[in-house]
């Protein structure tokens, strides 16, 4: 009997385009022979996880035998106390895309409507088409989210709409009078989901805490991640903050082991080292200012980020000069697949892994 695959796939899964992850430094070294490769495509910690959180989890590695806390008790009582929410509010997930997941499987259903920016994180559309829903992706505004046009898109069928602030490729944000009037302005019958994975990075004075609007807007999801700040993108931890009841029904979805127990243990000490995040926040900003610097050293223009990463704009298809940069063992970001097809998006390194990929980008720039 023959069998094609495809045409038996859920309708919304057959168009759908895989994530693209960075590509890890073993293929870089394997595929290219490259040595000390450094890689700055994920928005990854170059400072790496908090000694504590370490700690922690080497304890917790001889109970690997049991099943984790499928409660997850001790993370949802740090996290509760830390953000001063109730532990019914909280939702965790196998890295916050797990969660945002479970807000579209919980809420959209097939021929309902998903509202996201133009340049938004990739995740969006995959989660939207995954259920079978109608992705609608409005134009951007300077590279950020235009929330009038969302607002104008929000329709009868629209049932989620998400908000990255910052906005991970762009570095975008908004600022707290805008986007609290969007989210005051959001139907009752839409969810808005406010994806804060790079939070803890953000000190402009206009940026908001969404968590603030928690308790008035019933239909608010904040999202926030282990994976960036706490340096624990490999443990896979995040959680979303909700009213209670919604809470409830993202539970209901949810695996019910989807959070294992290092990262149950390790993600709640990491939380109370203060002193860790503080170091990362510092050598984030110093990092930026140095890659910032090297760009426009180099004539090269920017998109101001508020995040750990910066999108700098080639001026001419990025893609080749990608290439030349993995051959000088500097791992970067293309984001062609996110309609800036002359953009290399960068995460802030440690400064001599900032320093060698100006000086890559300044040589492969240079001698052509
Ligand atoms: N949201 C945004 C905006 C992101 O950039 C990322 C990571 N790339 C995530 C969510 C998901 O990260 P994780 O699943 O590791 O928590």
């Amino acid at each position: 009997m023959e069998s094609d695959p495809l045409s038996l796939a859920a309708p919304g899964v057959r168009g759908l385009e895989p994530y693209q992850p960075g590509k890890p430094i073993e293929e870089l070294e394997r595929e290219y022979g490259v040595r000390n490769a450094v890689k700055l495509a994920s928005n990854e910690n170059p400072l790496g996880p908090s000694p504590k959180a370490l700690e922690a989890a080497r304890a917790a590695l001889a109970g690997v035998h049991r099943y984790p806390d499928g409660n997850g008790f001790v993370l949802k009582r740090a996290l509760a106390e830390r953000l001063g929410v109730g532990a019914s509010q909280l939702t965790l997930g196998n890295g916050s895309n797990d969660v945002l997941e479970l807000v579209a499987r919980a809420f959209v259903t097939p021929g309902q409507e998903v509202v996201f920016s133009a340049h938004a994180f990739a995740v969006y559309p995959i989660v939207t088409r995954a259920v079978g829903a109608t992705a609608v992706e409005v134009p951007a505004r300077d590279w950020g989210h235009d929330l009038t046009a969302m607002r104008a898109a929000i329709g009868a069928r629209t049932r989620l709409v998400f908000i990255a602030n910052p906005n991970n490729p762009t570095g975008t944000w908004l600022k707290r009078d805008a986007l609290e009037s969007f989210l005051k302005d959001v139907p009752a019958h839409v969810i808005a989901v406010v994806d804060e994975a790079y939070f803890e990075y953000v000190h402009e004075p206009d940026y908001p805490d969404a968590l603030a609007w928690i308790g008035r807007l019933p239909n608010l999801v904040v999202t926030r991640t282990f994976s960036k700040i706490y340096g624990l993108a490999g443990l896979r931890a995040g959680y979303a903050v909700s009213d209670p009841a919604v809470a409830d029904l993202l539970n209901r979805v949810r695996q019910p082991f989807n959070v294992n127990g290092i990262a149950l243990v390790a993600c709640a000490a990491a939380l109370a080292d203060d002193a860790h995040v503080e170091r990362s926040v510092k050598l984030n900003r110093d990092g930026m200012r140095q890659l910032t610097e090297g760009f426009r050293r180099l004539g090269l223009d920017f998109i101001p980020s508020a995040g750990n990463f910066v999108c700098v704009d080639l001026g001419r298809a990025a893609a080749p000069v990608y290439e030349r940069l993995l051959r000088e063992g500097v791992i970067v970001r293309p984001v062609a697949n996110y309609g800036m097809p002359d953009h290399l998006r960068v995460t802030v390194g440690l400064p001599q892994e900032n320093e060698r990929f100006i000086k890559a980008l300044e040589k492969v720039t240079s001698d052509e």
